[in-house]
């Protein structure tokens, strides 16, 4: 099934604009059918609008369907799952995200959206001309207790993504849930040739390896995710290891948003996939050059449809790329970045919240937030939500940010009507004012 979708891929990717368009309004028909028949939330909203969703099927008239925000889907919750699924979109399975800009909201995968996931990954191995039988290395997010350093974890291959597609050489994992230092000096002894992981993650483990005379001879081609890449972060790579980096933009609730060109730096939208807007504050499609807010209709997803979802990120339009591909391209994305943050003794450490909804915190009233480094001795979380919380319930989300952040350091809460993005425009989780080393570039204006 793999190969399958993979060799149509291979095809649609070179499909001038109205193809791609006509093929993803095609695909739009049965999900909003499916919609309108199986999912609370677009029964209620067909008919208090009064739309026909046959007749939104076109470029010219898709706009008159209401975006559906954030905020929106915290308080849809379950009106947003689908009653009943077509065959081959069972099993499902539930994440819980806190997305691009802190707010936690739940997400359904299927058989599905998962073989997409699959296939735009293999898109993106191939785009970048990486060789299966090398080793990949990753330092991510793995729950606790896994892969954790000094060896982290050793596979036969580079993990789910590539097994149906032949033999791959080793993979190695390391928790993001270890220091700079510890990734440093991991990667020194498997000395892989590729390696993914997050960019602040990466901006951190470059400066190290550069202060340590770290050479990972090995290394060809670095593959980032999950937060903007700055394009310092692409310079400081080249001039430590003398490799590129190859960006790719995802989210847990929409899947591979887009991936980055083979031949150059900006990314390419997986239209076969999700269907991208790029609007300004009008609502109206931004042009080439033009920034805009990220609204996104995922194609394939049964369980959850999200038509028209605002995520809460910003993008600027490119022009169509010279590589000949008929993709729309994305210029820069303005998403999540996080800052490391500097434990006593000047280590570094990537946080992140374990939002599982096994957690305590899946259960708490919060609708946003930010959490604040402002000293060794303290960090600060900015909260948005309809009610402060107790003390008990600050007390557990003094535990999760204490175990996220790897220190048992004094939290203060303070309650927000909102939380701003930083003067670039991106959303900052996770924030050090300790910036003596981790003091982010802004992407030219
Ligand atoms: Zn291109």
């Amino acid at each position: 099934m793999l190969d399958r979708l993979l060799d149509r891929l291979e095809e649609s990717q070179w499909w001038p604009k109205d193809k791609l368009q006509e093929y993803q309004f095609g695909q739009l028909r049965p999900l909003m059918q499916h919609a309108s028949a199986r999912v609370p939330y677009y029964a209620r909203l067909f008919r208090e609008h009064d739309l026909d969703p046959d007749q939104l099927l076109s470029p010219k008239t898709w706009y008159r369907l209401p975006l559906l925000t954030r905020s929106l889907v915290q308080e849809a919750g379950s009106d947003l799952h689908s009653s009943l699924l077509p065959e081959g979109h069972t099993p499902v399975s539930r994440q819980l995200t806190s997305g691009s800009t802190g707010s936690p909201v739940e997400s359904l995968a299927t058989p599905v959206t998962s073989l997409f996931w699959r296939a735009m990954t293999v898109r993106d191995h191939r785009w970048h001309g990486r060789d299966f039988s090398g080793k990949l290395a990753s330092i991510h997010y793995t729950g606790s207790g896994v892969a954790e350093p000094p060896h982290g974890l050793t596979r036969p291959d580079w993990g789910t993504a590539t097994r149906d597609i032949g033999q791959t050489g080793l993979g190695a994992v390391l928790s993001i849930f270890s220091t700079t230092a510890e990734q440093a000096a991991w990667l020194n002894e498997c000395n892989p040739h590729y390696l993914v992981t997050y960019p602040s993650a990466l901006k951190a483990l470059a400066q190290h390896c550069e202060e340590q005379g770290h050479h990972l001879t090995n290394l060809r081609n670095i593959r980032t995710f999950g937060e903007v890449l700055d394009p310092s972060v692409r310079e400081l790579c080249r001039r430590v290891w003398n490799v590129s980096v190859a960006d790719t933009y995802s989210t847990v609730e929409t899947g591979f948003l887009a991936l980055q060109c083979s031949d150059h730096e900006h990314l390419h939208v997986m239209s076969e996939d999700v269907l991208m807007e790029v609007l300004d504050d009008d609502d109206r499609p931004c042009q080439p050059g033009e920034t805009g807010r990220v609204v996104v209709t995922t194609l394939n997803n049964y369980a959850m449809p999200l038509l028209r979802y605002d995520i809460g990120d910003y993008a600027e339009v490119g022009e169509p790329c010279p590589c000949g591909r008929g993709l729309p391209v994305l210029k820069r994305v303005l998403g999540r970045s996080r800052n490391l943050f500097v434990l006593p003794g000047g280590d570094r450490v990537w946080p992140s919240l374990e939002l599982s909804e096994e957690t305590d915190l899946a259960q708490l009233p919060v609708r946003q937030y930010q959490i604040v480094q402002t000293s060794q001795e303290l960090v600060e979380a900015f909260v948005v939500a309809h009610r402060s919380l107790t003390t008990e319930e600050e007390s557990i989300a003094s535990r999760a940010i204490q175990r996220a952040v790897r220190h048992s350091i004094p939290v203060k809460f303070h309650y927000v009507e909102a939380i701003p993005r930083s003067p670039t425009g991106k959303y900052e989780e996770f924030r050090s004012d300790l910036r003596s080393t981790s003091e982010s570039a802004a992407p030219p204006a």
